[in-house]
């Protein structure tokens, strides 16, 4: 917040968006309110400056009338900075339209009217609550143009001019002092509300970031053994049947000793990446469950057709064509072998019975000399 009172643009369009129709709705009442008041006031001028009647009540019903009920109806409908920019005007026009009936009129009385002055800044600075740097510049001009009527006007009572600076000066300057203290409140409470809201959006982020942390496989990427765990009972605490999948790379101690470890690690990388698209495209989910095995589930529909599935998937590894030469089963690329077994319809929906079932059914799929799918 700088000296101004402004606060960061940012700031300034969060707290429009949440304060912004509190603001239209007071100051749509503040005008309404401010006219009724105005126009009471009005029937002063008919002692006070008889000699220009009816000008004076024209002028005001003429100008002031339409052009408050003007800015009314453009307040909820024009930008925020314009909104403000709007009450400025109306304000500047609601307070130099007296001094300059006060400088025209002729009546022995017309310096009373001078009164009126800090009812139009009170109403500008206290009521509209004009934003500090316009209440500034409001209060500024209203009072060098009221010092210039009290020192120009011809016929200007002598006696008047040092008391009537005297009050002029001190109610301008203590509106603006009750404008700037209820400016500064109302952005010191949104700037701590701001940072508040900021603080605990970061720390849900976090927790957020930490949540997907603890739920993802560091190396591969893709969902790890807990999140598996987590979406393995939440699937079969639902209805329908859900298909589980173990899938085991072939043979791949010996790519590791061929390659090195680390173009293993990315061979897992392309495999777990494989899966994930594969179990993305059947509505289904892909884990790895440790080492270069991987889970995959799928739901009722896919469930329907597991060996269709199963044989899919095995073969989308193998299209991979990542060479694998150290194999000594006479095939060139890494392939991976699978076992599935479903719940079925009123099965047993036991996730440990799921994945044994599962895990015995690779087993065969691998003495049946892998590269191959199971049913359990
Ligand atoms: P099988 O066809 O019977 O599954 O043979 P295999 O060689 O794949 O099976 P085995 O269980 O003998 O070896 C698994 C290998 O997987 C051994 C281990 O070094 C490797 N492995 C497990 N986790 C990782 C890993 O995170 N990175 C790498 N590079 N290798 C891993
Ligand atoms: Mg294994
Ligand atoms: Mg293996």
């Amino acid at each position: 917040m700088d000296c101004m009172l402004r606060m960061p643009p940012e700031v300034e369009r969060a707290e429009e968006r949440d304060f912004g129709a509190e603001r239209i709705r007071h100051l749509r009442h503040a005008i309404i309110v401010g006219l009724i008041v105005y126009n009471i006031y009005n029937l002063t001028s008919l002692h006070l400056m008889a000699d220009i009647q009816p000008f004076t009540v024209a002028m005001r019903l003429l100008v002031l009338v339409p052009g408050s009920l003007a800015i009314f109806y453009l307040v909820p409908r024009v930008p925020p900075a314009l909104r403000e920019l709007l009450l400025l005007g109306g304000m500047f026009v609601a307070s130099l339209l007296p001094l300059y009936l006060l400088y025209i009129s002729q009546s022995a009385y017309a310096s009373y009217t001078l009164g009126e002055l800090p009812l139009v800044l009170l109403f500008g600075n206290m009521l509209l609550v004009l934003r500090f740097r316009l209440a500034l510049i409001f209060t500024s001009v209203t009072s060098l143009a009221a010092l210039w009527v009290i020192h120009y006007k011809p016929d200007f009572d002598p006696n008047l001019v040092f008391p009537l600076t005297v009050q002029v000066v001190t109610g301008l300057f203590f509106t603006l002092y009750g404008n700037w203290h209820v400016e500064r409140q109302r952005c010191l409470t949104y700037l701590a509300r701001y940072d508040a809201q900021n603080r605990a959006d970061r720390a849900e982020r976090r927790g957020d970031a930490l949540r997907d942390l603890t739920l993802t496989d560091m190396l591969t990427g893709i969902p790890n053994r807990r999140h598996l765990d987590e979406t393995l009972h939440a699937w079969l605490e639902r209805d329908g049947e859900v298909l589980l999948m173990m899938v085991d790379v072939d043979h791949f101690k010996a790519f590791n000793d061929r390659f090195g470890h680390v173009a293993g690690d990315d061979c897992l990388r392309r495999i777990a990446e494989a899966l994930s698209t594969f179990a993305a495209r059947h509505d289904g989910f892909a884990a790895r469950y440790g080492g270069e095995e991987f889970t995959l589930l799928f739901g009722s529909e896919a469930a329907a057709g597991g060996p269709f599935i199963a044989d899919r998937l095995v073969r989308s590894i193998r299209d991979l064509a990542i060479p694998h030469p150290a194999r000594t089963d006479g095939l060139t690329h890494v392939t991976v072998s699978a076992g599935y077994a479903a719940t079925g319809e009123g099965g047993v929906r036991e996730a440990r019975d799921l994945v044994t079932r599962a895990d015995l059914a690779l087993y065969e799929a691998k003495s049946a000399g892998r590269n191959r799918s199971r049913a359990g």
